[in-house]
């Protein structure tokens, strides 16, 4: 864990909020803690640019708590992209604000509503919230919004990419004006600079790291092969690895298919995607955590979720198709201080996703190749044509 040498007391947190983070073990900040937290405390706007790992949860909740100690009623709404976060956003609120009164609940999807109706009339300080669900609490009037002075917008970018825009607007509009707005977002494209104009009050920007930057201490690697060879290069990759090793696919139906072609080849492996219950994908991700299995096959939808510590190695069987999906994912491995892999399957049509990854990155990503398996040799890429882009032309060399 990457902390600064600060002290939490010297953010303006008080003498309770110090003691139930001292108890946690929380000793002090991560960089994102110490820039974003004396601006949230000073009742700013702020907008702070941090991936997952950065320990960002902890930035924005320990604000709340240290406002809302004391003070009756829901004031707070965090909204994540997806369930998973919403419950590790929830499970830090407990951890540091449950000794000082300050609760929260989970609203989110695939959990019945009515138990979640109770829970509200309980008058929960924040609610953690999925948009969709909080809307659906909003059209039954089961959550009092009018209330709230207080309002989190976690992976803004991933809520967008998950086609959120209409709910948040919606849940913005029933938001009273005077109200404070933090905004956290790895990346910064256009829709989330615009909404941030139009929502934020003279929000303060806080960065942490050039975005895109990948966490330290990964060592990445890249296959370049042709697609029939994929099957036969992931089964090799994975073979000797004996350490805790996440999967990405591009979708649900490799997911599937992959974790149980692990499955036959005698590895411990689960699958994680969309498809699969609340309760299933949560309990796959308590097995991760406590090493019940070895691989986890995901989906992008999950990754940033997946708060594991001690993943040795991410590997990707499709290339993602965004720089900055490159860098979400291989920051599953090499948290905070530690280290890991992160190798990518690539093939000659993805050749401009690797032109991205490494112009976002700054370098080259290693070329490796996989014994037994064509060598894919990359001729320079090949400017944009005004008919469209060419990409990378490259011929394969058969090994003897
Ligand atoms: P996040 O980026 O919020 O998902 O946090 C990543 C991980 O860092 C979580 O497991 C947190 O519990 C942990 N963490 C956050 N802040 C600190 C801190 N100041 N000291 C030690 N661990 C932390």
């Amino acid at each position: 864990m990457e902390t600064t040498p600060r002290q939490f007391k010297d953010l303006g947190l008080s003498a309770p909020v110090l003691e139930s983070l001292e108890k946690a073990g929380f000793h002090h900040p991560t960089p994102i803690q110490e820039a974003s937290i004396p601006v949230a405390m000073a009742d700013n706007d702020l907008i702070g640019i941090a991936q997952t790992g950065t320990g960002k949860t902890l930035a924005f909740v320990l604000p709340l708590i240290e406002k809302l100690q004391g003070i009756d009623g829901t004031r707070a709404v965090i909204l994540c992209p997806t369930r998973e976060i919403a419950l590790q956003t929830h499970a830090a609120i407990e951890k540091v604000g449950a000794p000082l009164n300050v609760n929260s609940v989970a609203i989110i999807g695939g959990k019945p509503i009515s138990g979640q109706t109770n829970s509200l009339k309980k008058h929960p300080s924040i609610l953690v919230a999925t948009p969709g669900r909080l809307c659906d609490h909003m059209e039954r009037r089961t959550v009092n919004m009018a209330s709230i002075s207080f309002l989190v917008m976690d992976e803004a970018d991933h809520m967008l990419d998950l086609g959120f825009l209409p709910q948040i607007r919606h849940i913005l509009r029933a938001l009273p004006k005077d109200r404070q707005t933090l905004m956290f977002s790895a990346t910064m494209p256009g829709e989330i600079t615009r909404l941030a104009e139009q929502y934020l009050n003279n929000p303060q920007r806080v960065q942490i790291a050039p975005p895109g930057t990948a966490a330290v201490g990964i060592e990445h690697a890249l296959y370049m092969m042709e697609p029939q060879y994929k099957r036969e290069a992931i089964l090799k990759v994975l073979k000797e690895e004996k350490e805790s090793t996440l999967v990405f696919t591009r979708t649900r139906l490799d997911a599937e298919w992959l974790s149980r072609l692990l499955a036959k080849e005698n590895h411990s492996v689960e699958a994680i995607h969309s498809d699969r219950s609340q309760s299933e994908r949560i309990s796959v991700l308590e097995g991760f955590k406590n090493d019940q299995f070895q691989i986890l096959v995901a989906t992008d939808i999950m990754a940033r979720g997946i708060d594991v510590k001690g993943i040795a190695h991410v590997v990707n069987f499709d290339i993602p198709q965004t720089a900055e999906d490159y860098v979400h994912r291989s920051g599953r491995t090499a948290r905070m201080n530690a280290t890991g892999r992160a190798s990518t399957l690539a093939t000659w049509v993805e050749s401009h996703f690797v032109e991205q990854i490494e112009k976002l990155l700054g370098f080259q990503l290693p070329r490796k190749h996989v014994e037994g398996i064509p060598v894919f040799e990359e001729t320079p890429a090949i400017p944009v044509t005004p008919f469209g882009r060419a990409g990378t032309r490259g011929k394969r060399v058969r090994l003897r």
